[in-house]
C-alpha cells in the first residue's frame, strides 16, 4: 500500500480570496449554526436502531442542497450509507464521516438534554456534536462556502458518510467492496481532528488493530467441595497457567511468531515520534500510578505506546468472589483478552498463532472464543495528504501541527485503506481534549467550528494543486 503521487511544485498558494470566504462565513454564521442544531436534534442511535433512515435522508438532502450528486447506498440489514460527489478536477478528496451517535445514557448526568442542543460559555452541547455530526456538517458547509467563493470547486470531493461507526462499522468493508467503483479517490480525510490540551493542532495517520478473545477453561460438571482439590484439576489454575504462558514479566509476548510481521519504523515515523510532546508526568498523575511498564520514559514510552502490540487481560472470572468464605472448586474459569496489533500484523493470523501456542503448551482443552478482529492501519507521515494538511494548519492556525504516526487505539480506517488503497489521516476537525465524546455533556467550542471550516477550505484548495 503506498500512494505513488509526488507533490507537484507551486502547490502552496490558496486559489481563492480569503476575505471573501470569511465574508461568506460571517453572512451565514447563524444559518450554519441553526442547521447544526437541527441535525443534532435527530436521534440517530445505531446501537438502538433509532432514526437511521431519517438522519441519512437529512444528510442526503443537505448534500443535494450544495449541488452534490447523492446516492443512498444500501445493503441488507445495514444502515444506509450516503455517498455524495461534488466538483471536478484532477484530484479527488474523500471525506469520511458518520451520522450515527452513541446512546445518550445516563441521561440524568446531562446538564441540558442530549438531543436538545444548547450553547453555554462559547460551547455547544449535544450528543454527537463532537463525534461526529459537528465535523460532518462543518465539512459540508465549508465546501458550500468554498464553492460560493470560487464559483466552482477546483477538485472533486466525495463524501462517504456511514451510519454504523458507533457499533464498529460492521458493514463498511462490504459497502466498500460492493461500491468500490464509486469510491475511488486520491486520499481520505478521516473524521475527528482538532487540537490537544496545549492548543496544538494534531494530525493522526493510523490506528492499531485488534483481536478480542475469550478463554474458557472447563473442569468438573459443577462447582465441587474444595476438599476435592486433592484429586480434581481446578480450571482456574489451568486458566491462570495458560494466561501466564502468554506474556512474561518483562512485557514480552511469548506466542511464537507473534512479532514476525511487526514492521520497522520508517525514518520519517521516527522523526515524527521524536517531535511528539512529552506528557509522561500528566499521564502518570491522571492514571494514579508512579511508573510506566519497564520504567520506560519519554520517547521510549511513547514508542512502545504507539508502535508495539499488546496482550491485555480485560477481565477474569471464576468461582466464589463475594464476601466471606466459600470453599469451592469451580467448574469453569473465563478470561477476556484484547491484543492491540500494529502494521503489518493480521488479526486472523494472530488468532491461529494463539490457538497453536495454547495447544503446544498443553492447553488444547481451553476453548478460544473470538469476539472481534480489526486490522491495523498506518498511512505514511510524509504523504502528500499529510503535507497538505500540515500546510493548511500552518496557514490558518499559525503553527506546525503535531503529527502522530498512529494512535494507540483502534478504528475502522484499515477497512478503507485496504479496500480502496487510500492514504488516510485525521486533521482539521472540531474535537478538543475535553469534548466528552461518548459521555454526558458532549461538546465542542463554537470557535473551533469556524476555524475548522476555514482550515478545511484551505486544505481543499491546497490539495487540488498537490
Ligand atoms: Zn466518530
Amino acid at each position: 500500500l503506498s500512494c505513488e503521487h509526488a507533490l507537484k511544485k507551486d502547490w502552496t498558494m490558496l486559489l481563492y480570496d480569503e476575505t471573501q470566504f470569511q465574508a461568506y462565513l460571517d453572512q451565514n454564521r447563524e444559518r450554519f449554526r441553526d442547521e447544526l442544531f437541527e441535525f443534532l436534534r435527530l436521534r440517530s442511535i445505531t446501537a438502538q436502531g433509532i432514526g437511521m433512515e431519517e438522519t441519512a435522508a437529512y444528510v442526503a438532502q443537505r448534500l443535494e442542497a450544495i449541488g452534490a450528486k447523492v446516492q443512498v447506498l444500501r445493503l441488507p440489514g445495514a444502515a444506509p450509507l450516503v455517498l455524495g460527489t461534488i466538483g471536478s478536477g484532477e484530484r479527488t478528496m474523500m471525506f469520511y464521516d458518520h451520522y450515527d451517535v452513541q446512546p445518550a445514557e445516563p441521561l440524568e448526568l446531562w446538564e441540558t438534554p442530549a438531543f436538545e442542543p444548547s450553547e453555554r460559555d462559547g460551547k455547544w452541547f449535544a450528543r454527537g456534536v463532537a463525534d461526529d455530526k459537528g465535523g460532518l456538517l462543518m465539512r459540508i458547509q465549508a465546501v458550500e462556502a468554498l464553492q460560493a467563493t470560487m464559483g466552482q470547486l477546483p477538485l472533486q470531493i466525495k463524501f462517504l458518510i456511514e451510519g454504523e461507526e458507533e457499533i464498529g462499522s460492521p458493514n463498511l468493508s462490504l459497502y466498500c467492496q460492493e461500491y468500490a467503483h464509486l469510491m475511488q479517490a486520491d486520499a481520505c480525510l478521516w473524521e475527528s481532528g482538532g487540537a490537544n490540551a496545549l492548543g496544538q493542532q494534531q494530525i493522526t495517520c493510523g490506528s492499531k488493530g485488534l483481536l478480542y478473545v475469550e478463554l474458557i477453561a472447563r473442569g468438573p460438571a459443577y462447582d465441587l467441595h474444595s476438599a476435592n482439590a486433592s484429586m480434581i484439576e481446578n480450571p482456574a489454575w489451568r486458566l491462570t497457567w495458560a494466561l501466564a504462558s502468554i506474556k512474561d514479566r518483562d512485557d514480552r509476548i511469548l506466542i511464537p511468531g507473534f512479532y514476525d510481521r511487526v514492521r520497522d519504523l520508517t525514518e520519517s515515523e521516527l522523526q515524527a515520534l521524536a517531535a511528539l510532546p512529552n506528557d509522561d508526568e500528566q499521564v502518570l498523575k491522571s492514571f494514579g500510578v508512579d511508573h510506566f511498564i519497564n520504567h520506560r520514559q519519554g520517547l521510549e514510552r511513547m514508542k512502545a505506546h504507539l508502535f508495539t502490540p499488546t496482550a491485555n487481560i480485560c477481565g477474569v472470572g471464576s468461582g466464589y468472589t463475594e464476601e466471606g468464605i466459600k470453599t469451592v472448586l469451580p467448574a469453569e474459569a473465563r478470561a477476556k483478552m484484547d491484543f492491540r496489533l500494529v502494521p503489518d500484523m493480521d488479526p486472523y493470523e494472530i488468532e491461529q498463532l494463539l490457538r497453536a501456542h495454547l495447544d503446544a503448551n498443553g492447553f488444547d482443552d481451553i476453548e478460544l472464543k473470538v469476539l472481534s478482529h480489526a486490522y491495523p492501519s498506518r498511512s505514511p507521515v510524509d504523504s502528500p495528504l499529510v503535507q497538505v494538511a500540515a500546510k493548511a494548519i500552518e496557514h490558518v492556525f499559525g503553527h506546525a501541527p503535531i503529527v502522530y504516526p498512529s494512535v494507540a487505539g483502534t478504528g475502522p480506517t484499515a477497512l478503507l485503506r485496504r479496500t480502496l488503497n487510500l492514504d488516510i489521516c485525521s486533521a482539521i476537525g472540531v474535537v478538543h481534549p475535553d469534548c466528552k465524546m461518548h459521555s454526558p455533556n458532549e461538546n465542542i467550542n463554537a470557535a473551533d467550528y469556524w476555524s475548522a471550516m476555514i482550515g478545511t477550505a484551505a486544505f481543499l484548495s491546497l490539495f487540488s494543486q498537490s
